[in-house]
């Protein structure tokens, strides 16, 4: 049975059985595959430090036969995130943009660019702590790496932008591509010109910059409810991670 060896972040663990684990694994070369992780509960040694959420390591997997769950031979951490495990807000931020990865991408869908974005976020945010900036900014970049990247700059149905004359009176429709301006009809729902140029603006942003821009609340919600329905229209089902943060008592 083939078997590979790659960067790869752990997106999810669960218990399977009294000894093992089942991982869900972001690999840089594999994309996103689950891979049984045996004696994973019971004995520390064979991945020792790893398969925390969030967790970056070398990890060599073998295809099973017949089975579409890979056998985890082994997980060498070089990037365990330990303040996850000791700070709810940083845990809360790591579950849900692995959890935005792991549904906007296909099993095995290889990503190299939004593997990097990840792992870059995931450092960010053990070293600086969480921030809704950091969220929006990646949200930003991942939607945009896997080409589903709403247009902010300009209307996403005529491509006409904002002129000398005056702004132009945009409004958000998700199933159009984003933006969508006066002229090209009144589909969508108004959307507040200072969410729509903070879009631009967290669009042009680094990661590592994003956690300076410090956005007004009511602006942040604006371009989170905005971002969440251009996800929305790429996935199924909740987001179990905001309903997490929701319980915690916040939104990101
Ligand atoms: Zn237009």
């Amino acid at each position: 049975m083939p078997a590979y060896a790659t960067s790869a972040i752990v997106l999810r663990a669960v218990s399977y059985g009294e000894a093992d684990r089942v991982v869900t694994l972001f690999g840089r070369t594999t994309g996103r595959v689950s891979a049984l992780a045996r004696g994973a509960r019971k004995s520390q040694r064979r991945f020792a430090g790893g398969l925390g959420l969030g967790s970056v390591g070398e990890i060599s997997v073998r295809e099973r036969a017949g089975a579409e769950l890979l056998t985890l031979e082994s997980f060498d951490v070089t990037s365990s995130h330990a303040s996850f495990g000791s700070d709810v807000a940083r845990m809360a931020h790591a579950a849900y943009v692995s959890e935005l990865v792991s549904k906007l991408c296909a099993p095995r869908q290889v990503e190299i660019s939004v593997y990097d974005w990840l792992a870059t976020t995931l450092e960010l945010l053990d070293r600086e702590g969480a921030t809704a900036e950091r969220l929006r900014v990646f949200e930003l970049g991942l939607l945009g790496r896997l080409g589903f990247g709403p247009m902010v700059s300009s209307c996403a149905a005529c491509g006409g932008e904002r002129s000398g004359a005056g702004p132009v009176d945009y409004r958000w429709d998700p199933e159009r591509g984003g933006a969508v301006c006066a002229a090209c009809g009144r589909s969508g729902r108004p959307m507040r010109e200072e969410v729509r140029a903070t879009l631009v603006r967290l669009a042009e942003t680094p990661l590592a910059e994003a956690a300076a821009r410090t956005l007004a609340p009511d602006i942040n919600r604006g371009c989170r409810e905005a971002l969440l329905e251009i996800v929305k229209q790429h996935i199924s089902g909740p987001l179990h991670s905001l309903e997490f943060i929701a319980k915690l008592g916040g939104h990101p």
